[in-house]
């Protein structure tokens, strides 16, 4: 396995654009491993099953086809039995179904066997939960991109009003706190970080502060 670079951490920490940046500067590719849980919630929306029933959502996974695939321009996609729901992914509703579905062992199981897959290939930078405890425990690069939930909700809040769209701070910090717990509470493969883990809080860090600090490490 190559010595890919896993970075974990809660929703609303930049991982994503700090894991990006790093992808580019080093001209690896990025995997966006939140995206893949989300493809099992439009899929389990459209077969009509609850997030909730853990039964059906283990027997969704198990005939499921989600595949990652890359753009021409390097921008990734998840496709579901065939189909590309990237642009479904990015709703609040799903946000939530993807939590409450990624509790689900099966659900776990399948997609760290598919993250692997990834990294056994070539050299990744991948985001997540699970990625330095679980699905990449061996590499020596592991992080953990953390900030306050009420930073990472006004960071959200700002993101939300600069693209036009209506944003409440109160509405974002309880999904965030509820993400967070359900998160970190789970049974099986929660949110944490490791003993080996270098952990990064940007609270009162520019994601060019971050960056340098991963990149300073690797
Ligand atoms: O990172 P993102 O917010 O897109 O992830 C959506 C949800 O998918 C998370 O709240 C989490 O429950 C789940 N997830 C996970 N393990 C990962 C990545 C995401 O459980 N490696």
């Amino acid at each position: 396995m190559k010595q890919s670079i896993g970075i974990d951490g809660p929703a609303g920490a930049g991982k994503s654009t700090i894991a990006k940046r790093i992808a580019a500067i080093l001209q690896i590719p990025y995997l966006d491993t939140g995206a893949m849980y989300r493809g099992v919630a439009v899929a389990a929306k459209r077969h009509g099953v609850a997030f909730t029933d853990e039964a059906a959502i283990a027997e969704t996974v198990a005939s499921l086809d989600l595949s990652v695939r890359y753009s021409d321009s390097g921008e990734q996609h998840i496709f579901v039995d065939g189909e590309d729901v990237t642009g479904e992914l990015r709703t609040e509703e799903i946000s939530q179904g993807a939590s409450l579905v990624s509790r689900v062992p099966a659900v776990r199981d399948r997609m760290t066997e598919l993250q692997r897959e990834v990294a056994h290939a070539q050299r990744v930078v991948m985001d997540g939960r699970d990625i330095c405890t679980n699905v990449l425990p061996d590499t020596p690069y592991k992080f953990f991109v953390t900030a306050s939930a009420e930073e990472r909700a006004s960071r959200r809040v700002k993101q939300l009003k600069e693209s036009g769209q209506p944003a409440d701070y109160e509405t974002i910090l309880h999904d965030i706190i509820r993400r967070d717990r359900q998160d970190s509470e789970r049974a099986y493969k929660p949110l944490y970080c490791g003993a080996d883990t270098k952990r990064i809080d940007t609270t009162d860090m520019t994601i060019e502060e971050a960056v340098e600090a991963i990149l300073s490490e690797v």
